[in-house]
């Protein structure tokens, strides 16, 4: 049989599901036996090291240790330098796929080709071409980029349902993405998103730090936030992990043996829930403004919500809970674990297959028009594959041609959105300005493939162009390819 998995590429943390021998969408456990990996690659001179180990070596090797190289991904020319090579973000993700496609492999027992991987709902066509690329240089195909708040919904077989509206409010380590999605006929589309791209679980583990560091300095007169980076990591996971036992429990008790090994001095003491909520209370309310954003943008009131589902790790915080009931009147569905719910959706969407679902353009896409503003010929939130058709005119006597440089984004200003590509049209009739009629029209798959092409009414000439958003050439990609699987065979 053909194993197809979810995989869940996170910032923070990725998680892998498949749909296993009991036909229910099942987490699928690394080699260490956790259930996430944490998104981590670190080079040593003659070793890839990825997920808990790179984590937890981070303090001594910061150089050549990458975190959250999804926060990268898709952008033009970026590069991680390390050992004298330069690596793009596909890379990085690659190493991070390899591994979980080997751990994934162990478990079930045989070996996996496909896999559906997820993406933030705001990601644009090169984020996605980006992420693609990245499964395919570590040897999986893809299936389907599938939005992740749509694979959140899948995970509590939303679906099932005739009529939804879901918001899904995922807080992460690093940041807070809000979407709302329609649900019709079994057909999810997300119709707003929002977010903060810098508010997550580590912000809550710096007030944790800060709070237990003003703890130490009171008992022994020495401010552990300025000392070395090997006592900052050790605080750091110390906070981390009061911050999540109090997301359980009212207190817990923090010990760090010697973390002043100089001075002989332990951190040991008791925190209380109450104490971590009052040194985060700004983080907490600065949850609110992003929900009442996306209620705007999809018109909605918080009335208008039917179910709320939370994903990330994050939102295990009670407090977070709170800010949400008290925003909607009501609980948060949260029966699957949060930090799964993503890839447990992507592994219900990898077996069930696509029909069940529509697409939504995330973003608009247009043409740069006289003048250099933007002209949206696909709305964001149109259902693909849509054919949207915009006409437009020569600007000056006697032009004979006309060129439209295809962008995706919201800016009225074209050059401020992502350049995809650009389409000529010429053997335009010459005559006054504004006569001639060239319709332009745009399909877009819901593979992400834009295609585009105008058309000079008049004479009925044609010219298309299809914009793959591929980011990396055949050749680049073919030598990531081969640069990956070499370091691959030294994975740790
Ligand atoms: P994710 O990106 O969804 O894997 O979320 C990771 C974040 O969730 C990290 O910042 C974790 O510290 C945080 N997290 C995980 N479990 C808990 C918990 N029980 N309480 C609070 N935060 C948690």
């Amino acid at each position: 049989m053909e194993r197809c998995v979810g995989i869940d590429l996170g910032t923070t943390n990725s998680v892998m599901a498949w749909v296993g021998p009991d036909d229910r969408p099942e987490i699928i456990p690394n080699a260490d036996g956790y259930a996430y990996t944490p998104s981590v690659v670190a080079f040593e001179d003659d070793a890839v090291l990825v997920g808990r180990i790179a984590r937890s070596q981070a303090a001594l090797n910061p150089e050549r240790t990458i975190f959250s190289i999804k926060r990268r991904i898709g952008e033009d020319g970026y590069r991680v330098r390390i050992n004298g090579a330069a690596y793009s973000p596909q890379e990085i993700s690659a190493l991070i796929l390899k591994r979980l496609k080997a751990d994934a492999e162990a478990y079930i027992g045989g070996e996996i080709e496909r896999a559906v991987v997820t993406a933030p709902a705001y990601f644009n066509a090169t984020q996605r071409a980006a992420t693609r690329e990245a499964a395919e240089i570590a040897g999986l195909q893809i299936d389907r980029i599938l939005d992740e708040p749509t694979a959140a919904a899948m995970a509590y077989k939303l679906h099932e349902q005739d009529r939804l509206t879901i918001l899904v409010f995922d807080l992460g380590g690093g940041t807070l993405d809000i979407s709302v999605l329609k649900l019709h006929k079994g057909r999810f589309s997300v119709i707003a998103t929002s977010g903060d791209n810098e508010l997550g679980g580590d912000d809550f583990d710096q007030r944790m730090m800060q709070l237990l560091a003003g703890k130490f300095e009171n008992r022994h007169g020495v401010d552990l936030l300025a000392c070395d980076a090997v006592t900052a990591q050790r605080l750091r996971e110390a906070a981390e992990e009061a911050k999540r036992q109090l997301s359980f429990k009212d207190s817990t008790r923090v010990s760090v043996p010697f973390i002043v090994p100089e001075k002989a001095l332990s951190l040991d003491f008791d925190i209380v829930r109450a104490d971590f909520e009052k040194a985060a209370i700004d983080l907490f309310d600065r949850l609110r403004a992003p929900l009442l954003d996306a209620l705007d943008h999809a018109k909605l009131k918080p009335v208008d919500i039917d179910e709320v589902l939370l994903s990330g790790g994050s939102t295990r915080i009670p407090r977070v809970r709170n800010v949400l009931a008290d925003v909607f009147g009501m609980e948060a569905l949260s029966t699957i674990n949060p930090d799964e719910c993503v890839a447990m959706g992507a592994a219900a969407a990898a077996n069930w297959g696509t029909t069940k679902i529509t697409f939504k353009a995330s973003r608009s896409v247009g043409v740069e028009v006289a003048g250099g503003s933007f002209s949206s010929v696909i709305q964001r939130g149109a259902t693909l594959p849509p054919v949207a058709v915009e006409s437009y005119t020569t600007a000056h006597e006697g032009q004979t041609a006309i060129s439209f440089p295809i962008y995706q984004g919201e800016d009225t200003i074209a050059q401020r959105n992502l350049l995809l590509g650009e389409i000529v049209i010429d053997d335009i009739e010459p005559g006054p300005a504004g006569k001639a009629q060239v319709d332009v029209a745009f399909e877009m798959t819901s593979e992400g493939i834009l295609k585009a092409s105008a058309k000079d009414v008049a004479t009925g000439t044609q010219v298309s162009v299809e914009i793959e958003s591929a980011v990396m050439t055949e050749d680049e990609k073919a030598f990531a390819t081969q640069r990956v699987a070499e370091m691959a065979a030294k994975i740790e």
